[in-house]
């Protein structure tokens, strides 16, 4: 015959396992999950690619701003040679070296600023590459440390299973069957203790004569409120 003692044994193997499981699959989870390197990888990529074009546009302006520099030089020695004296033509040539100035000052602002945000992203470059080389270095302690967990909760689980299977071979089927069934539906406790008369399930009192068949323990006797079996200590 199964005794409620029986029971409450292969409970706790259960409340056991069930923590065992837990701690394997959040195991699993975070070694098949917690890589970031993928996302650092992606951010350094997209940082390397801004800085070659980046460069390219930088180069690009420089020409500009030398040719726009030589330019004002030419007009310059053309303006102060001496050749050149009749008043409209120095006056047309004036406002020309005037309107190439300024157009040497914009390039030479436009090259400053994208000089300074490529030695931003220059910066912000390094910090990645050694964020990603810490990052790597971490992951792969992390990722041993999961293995070994995982490969201990397994041989643990394998222990406690084999106890279970022992326990459960000596059960009768339809109390099995009822623990199993209240166990899924009272959230994980199908036997309960009775303690001060309470039944620690539900909290409710239990009648004298229901403690008292508890006590006995000739039969499974369930809580009249809650439905769990019964267990007294
Ligand atoms: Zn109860």
């Amino acid at each position: 015959m199964t005794t409620v003692r029986q029971m409450f044994a292969l409970q706790e193997l259960d409340i056991i396992l069930d923590r065992v499981q837990h701690d394997q699959v959040k195991a699993e989870y975070e070694l098949s999950n917690g890589d970031v390197l993928g996302n650092l990888e992606t951010e350094l990529e997209r940082d390397a690619e801004w800085l070659v074009e980046t460069e390219l546009q930088q180069k690009a302006t420089k020409l500009e701003a030398q040719t726009q520099k030589d330019r004002s030089e030419s007009l310059n020695s053309q303006l102060y040679g001496g050749e050149i004296t009749n008043p409209r033509d120095l006056e047309s040539l004036e406002r020309e070296a005037s309107n190439v100035r300024q157009l040497v000052e914009k390039h030479e602002t436009t090259l400053s600023e994208i000089t300074e945000r490529i030695e931003e992203a220059q910066n912000k470059k390094s910090e990645l590459e050694t964020k990603l080389s810490e990052a790597r270095a971490a992951w792969e302690i992390r990722q041993a440390e999961l293995q070994t967990a995982i490969k201990e909760l397994n041989k643990e689980r394998t222990g406690f299973e084999g106890q279970r299977s022992k326990l459960t071979e000596v059960l009768d089927p339809t109390s099995l069957q009822h623990y199993e069934a209240l166990r899924k539906s009272k959230g994980g406790l199908a036997v309960v203790k009775v303690q001060r008369g309470l039944c620690q399930g539900c909290r409710m009192s239990l009648p004298t004569h229901q403690q008292q068949r508890v006590r006995n323990g000739h039969q499974t006797v369930l809580c009249s409120s809650c439905g769990r079996m019964l267990f007294s200590s």
